[in-house]
C-alpha cells in the first residue's frame, strides 16, 4: 500500500506488537485508509493475524527520528521516511530490572523472555498472563512446539484485543493448553530438564523442555525512538506502555483515544466492552467456578420470578447447624446479572467472589409429610429474594443468584455462624414470638420446626409482614402446621394487597392483638425474635454520651422495652433477639 497523493499517512505504528496490531486492525475497520507498521525484526507478534487484515507492514525497519514538520509528523527509519497525522509507538521496551517472580534454578533450558532456538516438537511452558505472553505463546506454537500457558492472573479485559483473540483462537484450535489460574511456585532441574512445580494442587507438577517466563514490558522512552519535543508536544504521538502500568493502554484503549484526539471524523466501531471480552473466555470461567465453587444447587424453587427456595449441597464437611444460624454464599462477579445494572468497579473485582450471609431456613415436611428432620439431609434450605438496583446501591449477589438453576455451582462458607438460636428458650411452656419481615422468616422457620418436633407446648406465633400474598414463600406448610398444632399460629401481613387493611409488626403489639388470641405477652415467659429489615426491629442507637436512643421510626423493640422486655446481649441475657439482615 503506498501513501495518499499528498504522500500522508493517517496512523504510523511502531512495533508490530499485540497491542500495535490491535491499533492497525481496529483502525482500518472504522474507517482509516493508510496504516503502516514499521518492524524492526522480520515477523510480527501475529502474523496469521496481519495476513487476515491485509496489514502494511514494513519489516525491518528501525525508526530513527519522528518530527513534527508543519502539520504531520515525519517518522525516519533507516530506510524510508513517512508522513503521517499520528504515530503510535507500540514497541515495547525490555525492563532491564525485571526477574522472575519465583525461586528458580539455573539452566539454559529456563528462558526469560526469549524462545528456545529449536521449537519443534519442544514441550515449552511459558508462564505470565500478559500481552508478552500471549505473543510468546502464538510464536512457540507457530514453531511446532507442544505449548502449556501458566497464566494466573491473567484477565481478558486487560489484554490487546488481538492479544484476546489470539489466545481464545491458540485455545480453541488446541494450538497451545492454557491453565488460566495456574502459576508454579518453583521451577527446578530435574535430570536435565525444567520441572514446574505448581501451587494449585489440582495442576500436576510438569516436566518440560523449556521453560520461558514473559517479562514485564515498558514504554519505550522517547529518546530511543528520536521523538523530539515539538513532536512529543503535538498530541499526534501515542506510546503504549508496560502492561500493568495504569497509565498505559492496552490496544483497544489507545486505539479509542488516538481516534478521538486525531480522527474525530470516525465512526470508531466500539470494541467489545471489557465484560463482553472475558465473558467470551469460557475456559477462564469454568476455572474461576471450579477454584471457587465448593457446592452445589440441588433445588431452586422461585415463589415468584423474585423470590426462592433453594437447597445447597457442599463438596464436603457436614451442614450441621442450629436452627436461626446463616451461612454465607457466594458466586463471582464474572457471573451474569439478571438486570442491566452494572458493577460499581467490576473490572478490579471481576475475578473475584461475592459473598452474602443467608439464614439457614428449613424443610417443613419430609416426603412423607411428617414433620422434617434436618439431621437426615446433607443439604441447606435457604429462603432468598431478588434486591432491586438502586440509585444509591448496585446489588451484587441476588441478580446473579437469579440466573441460577439446579445443578449449577455455587460457593458457600465452611463455617455457619451466629448466636440468633434458641439457646434462651428452656421452658417448652414459654411462648414465642416469631417477628420477620420478608426472608426474614427463614430462621424462623428453622426455630418453630425445631419447638415443634421438640414437643413445645406453649403459644408459638409466627407474623410476616411483606407486600403481597404471592411473597408468602411457606405459607402452605404453615397452614398445614396450623392445623396440625392448635398452639401455632402464622399471621401473614401483607401491607399491599387491595382490601387488606394495611398492618405492620409494631401494630400487633400496640393493638394488644396477641391479648385477644389469648396470648399473654408477659416478659417472664416469652421469647421475642426479630428479623429482617432493621427499622422494623429499632435497635436503640448508642449516641456519643453513652446514651442509648430508639430510631424515630418506631420499631418493635422499643415497643417490648416499654413492656418491660430486655435485649438479648451478648454479655447480659434477655428476652428480644434480633437479627438485622442490613
Ligand atoms: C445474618 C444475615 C442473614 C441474612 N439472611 C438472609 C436471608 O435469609 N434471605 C435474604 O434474602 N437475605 C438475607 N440477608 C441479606 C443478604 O446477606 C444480602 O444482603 C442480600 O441478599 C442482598 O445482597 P446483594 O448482594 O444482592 O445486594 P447488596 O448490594 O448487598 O444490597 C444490600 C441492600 O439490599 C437490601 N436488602 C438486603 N437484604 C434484603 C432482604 N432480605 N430483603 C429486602 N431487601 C434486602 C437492603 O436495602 C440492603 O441495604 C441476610 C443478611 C445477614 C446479615
Amino acid at each position: 500500500m503506498s501513501p495518499s497523493p499528498s504522500g500522508r499517512y493517517d496512523l504510523v505504528i511502531v512495533g508490530g506488537t499485540a497491542p500495535g496490531l490491535s491499533v492497525a486492525i481496529s483502525s482500518l475497520r472504522s474507517g482509516l485508509g493508510l496504516v503502516r507498521i514499521v518492524e524492526e525484526s522480520s515477523t510480527v507478534a501475529f502474523p496469521e493475524l496481519a495476513t487476515e487484515n491485509s496489514l502494511d507492514i514494513g519489516y525491518g525497519e528501525t525508526v530513527s527520528s519522528i518530527e513534527l514538520v508543519e502539520d504531520d509528523l515525519v517518522v525516519s527509519t533507516d530506510r524510508l521516511s513517512y508522513r503521517t497525522q499520528a504515530v503510535l509507538v507500540a514497541q515495547r521496551a525490555e525492563k532491564p530490572d525485571w526477574t522472575p517472580p519465583l525461586p528458580i534454578a539455573k539452566s539454559d533450558r529456563i528462558l526469560v523472555d526469549v524462545l528456545p532456538e529449536r521449537l519443534a516438537d519442544q514441550d515449552v511452558l511459558i508462564i505470565g498472563y500478559t500481552d508478552r505472553a500471549v505473543e510468546l505463546v502464538a510464536a512457540a506454537a507457530a514453531g511446532g512446539a507442544g505449548v502449556v500457558m501458566a497464566a494466573a492472573g491473567l484477565d481478558p479485559a486487560k489484554l490487546s484485543p488481538a492479544g484476546d483473540h489470539m489466545l481464545r483462537r491458540l485455545e480453541r484450535e488446541r494450538r497451545a493448553t492454557l491453565l488460566y489460574r495456574a502459576i508454579p511456585d518453583s521451577v527446578d532441574v530435574v535430570n536435565g530438564f525444567p520441572m514446574a512445580y505448581f501451587v494449585d494442587r489440582r495442576t500436576p507438577d510438569l516436566q518440560f523442555d523449556y521453560v520461558v517466563f514473559a517479562a514485564q514490558r515498558q514504554l519505550t522512552s522517547a529518546d530511543v525512538i528520536g521523538a523530539s519535543d515539538a513532536a512529543i508536544a503535538s498530541n499526534r504521538l501515542w506510546f503504549v506502555g508496560d502492561d500493568k502500568s495504569p497509565t498505559s493502554a492496552n490496544g483497544a484503549e489507545i486505539g479509542e483515544k488516538i481516534a478521538a484526539a486525531c480522527f474525530p471524523e470516525l465512526a470508531l466501531a466500539s470494541p467489545p466492552t471489557p465484560i463482553a471480552r472475558r465473558a467470551r473466555t469460557q475456559g477462564l470461567i469454568d476455572e474461576l467456578r471450579a477454584e471457587h465453587y465448593n457446592a452445589t444447587i440441588t433445588s431452586f424453587e422461585p415463589t415468584h420470578s423474585d423470590l426462592w427456595v433453594l437447597r445447597v449441597r457442599p463438596d464436603h464437611g457436614d451442614v450441621s447447624h442450629l436452627p436461626g444460624q446463616y451461612a454465607s454464599l457466594g458466586l463471582g462477579y464474572w457471573e451474569d446479572r439478571v438486570d442491566d445494572a452494572h458493577d460499581v468497579g467490576l473490572d478490579d473485582r471481576w475475578p473475584k467472589l461475592i459473598r452474602r450471609s443467608y439464614s439457614i431456613s428449613s424443610r417443613i415436611f419430609d416426603d412423607h409429610g411428617y414433620l422434617a428432620n434436618n439431621d437426615l439431609y446433607d443439604e441447606l434450605e435457604f429462603y432468598i429474594v431478588l434486591v432491586p438496583p438502586t440509585e444509591d446501591n448496585v446489588p451484587a449477589l441476588t441478580p446473579r443468584l437469579a440466573l441460577k438453576r439446579p445443578g449449577d455451582r455455587i460457593y458457600l462458607g465452611p463455617k455457619v455462624a451466629g448466636r440468633y438460636t434458641l439457646n434462651s428458650v428452656v421452658d417448652p411452656r414459654s411462648t414465642v414470638l416469631f417477628f420477620a419481615t420478608g426472608t426474614g422468616e427463614a430462621p424462623h422457620n428453622a426455630m418453630l420446626l425445631e419447638l415443634l418436633r421438640k414437643g413445645h407446648t406453649g403459644p408459638i406465633v409466627s407474623a410476616v409482614s411483606v407486600r403481597k400474598w404471592a411473597d408468602l414463600g411457606y405459607i402452605n406448610k404453615h397452614r398445614e402446621l396450623e392445623e396440625r398444632y392448635p398452639n401455632y399460629a402464622y399471621l401473614p401481613l401483607p401491607t399491599r394487597e387491595e382490601g387488606v387493611p394495611k398492618t405492620y409488626i409494631q401494630a400487633l403489639i400496640s393493638n394488644n392483638v396477641f391479648e385477644e388470641m389469648g396470648i399473654e405477652m408477659d416478659p417472664s415467659s416469652t421469647h421475642v425474635f426479630l428479623c429482617g429489615n432493621p427499622s422494623m426491629i429499632g435497635i436503640p442507637e448508642k449516641a456519643d454520651d453513652g446514651t442509648e436512643r430508639f430510631p424515630e421510626t418506631v420499631g418493635v423493640v422499643q415497643l417490648l422495652v416499654e413492656r418491660g422486655f430486655t435485649v438479648d446481649r451478648r454479655n447480659q441475657p434477655g428476652n428480644i433477639h434480633y437479627e438485622e439482615y442490613w
